[in-house]
């Protein structure tokens, strides 16, 4: 059997998109995990008012995402009681929804919902976003593949801000149902000196509240502006960190992210991401890409650089979404995502970085390849 047979559906269904009838809906937001928006939203068209999965499973345990496109060929659909997945009215293979985590019903002790709060990502991560707001968008000048102001305006699915009291209830809920057991943790825009203290503040009270002394996952705030401050992340105890540099071809950095390359430039990326190799250890640092807006000679050159500083990747899969500058527009095909990313596969591999499942893995990517590729290799 092709031993990409699976990465290749996920990529394809990741740039195309996915469509599923009432049937094959019936139980999600109910006993199967259903969409909440924690950040951005993912799917080629808004669906305020219903309830979509969050992400599915193919038979290989492969995560993938789910993305809402009515033209799309790819089809979940129930065939004697068994969730499947079609392309162009031709049977593939059975998929299944993930479960619905026992907490997304519940409340924090201030009565907020749970749900609102945190959500997980794929099969095991807790992820939690800090605030829901980005201040690019007041100046016209966020970047142009993200909608996370409008996602939260659209849906309302979450809370905007946070109270940190209340992410470690959920995590203390989450950890003990067993379903998570590592967290991803990300904010909004922040000076620096607050949103150091708000991460340190909010990883020490998931750490009370689960009982972990360090908690595994990654957090992704803002570049630090030296190595004191990454030296103030790791003191919190997390364990890895990650930057969200989006491109790695400097111009079409600026022109694609034009307020955040004001605020940080390529040259200062990198340099955090080499002192945070440094403070973090080899593979406990990511630096985070969307792929699909640059050239795959440019995306690897990047792969290649950030590798070679001892850090690892995770790209994104691009998704032209609504609210977005760049929504209507076309990723490129599902071929040209496993060509791109099993040649990245190869350069970490040879990279010899170490990949720590305990920090991000593949079962909580449903958006990205990387892990995918490399369990594959
Ligand atoms: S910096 Fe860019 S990607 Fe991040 S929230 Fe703002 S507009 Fe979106």
């Amino acid at each position: 059997m092709d031993k990409y047979r699976f990465l290749k559906i996920k990529a394809d269904i990741l740039a195309e998109g996915i469509q599923a009838p009432a049937d094959a809906l019936e139980g999600v937001g109910r006993v199967y995990k259903e969409q909440n928006h924690g950040l951005f939203g993912w799917d080629f068209e808004d669906h305020a008012g219903t309830a979509l999965p969050d992400d599915f499973l193919l038979p290989d345990g492969t995560t993938v995402q789910f993305r809402k496109s009515s033209r799309s060929p790819y089809k979940a659909y129930i065939s004697e009681e068994e969730l499947r997945l079609s392309k162009g009215g031709e049977d593939i293979c059975e998929i299944k929804w993930i479960p619905r985590p026992d907490y997304y019903s519940r409340k924090t002790s201030t009565g907020k919902k749970m749900v609102k709060i945190g959500q997980v990502g794929g099969q095991d991560c807790l992820f939690f976003c800090y605030q829901n707001y980005c201040s690019h968008f007041a100046r016209g000048r966020q970047c142009l593949f993200c909608n996370l102001n409008p996602t939260l305006k659209r849906y309302g699915s979450v809370l905007k801000k946070k109270e940190i009291e209340d992410i470690g209830e959920v995590a203390r809920l989450a950890f003990s149902e067993g379903m998570v057991d590592h967290i991803l943790l990300t904010g909004g825009c922040f000076s620096h000196q607050k949103e150091i203290g708000l991460v340190s503040e909010t990883i020490a009270a998931i750490s009370r509240h689960t009982g972990l002394d360090n908690v595994p996952g990654t957090i992704l705030p803002s570049p630090p502006r030296d190595r004191e401050e990454i030296k103030r992340y790791h003191d919190t105890g997390i364990g890895a960190i990650g930057f969200s540099m989006e491109i790695w071809d400097t111009k079409l950095y600026q022109a694609i992210c034009p307020g955040k390359s004001q605020n940080t430039s390529h040259q200062e990326f990198v340099r955090a991401i080499g002192d945070a190799v440094d403070i973090f250890g080899e593979g406990n640092v990511y630096g985070v890409f969307v792929m699909g807006l640059e050239p795959k000679k440019t995306f690897l050159e990047g792969v290649r650089a950030v590798t070679g500083m001892g850090a690892s990747v995770v790209p994104f899969v691009w998704s032209p979404n609504p609210g977005s500058l760049f929504e209507g527009h076309r990723p490129p095909g599902g071929d040209w995502f496993v060509d791109a990313i099993t040649e990245a596969a190869q350069i970490v591999n040879l990279s010899g970085v170490r990949q720590s499942n305990r920090n991000h893995c593949y079962k909580c990517d449903g958006n990205s390849l990387l892990y995918d590729a490399l369990r594959m290799e």
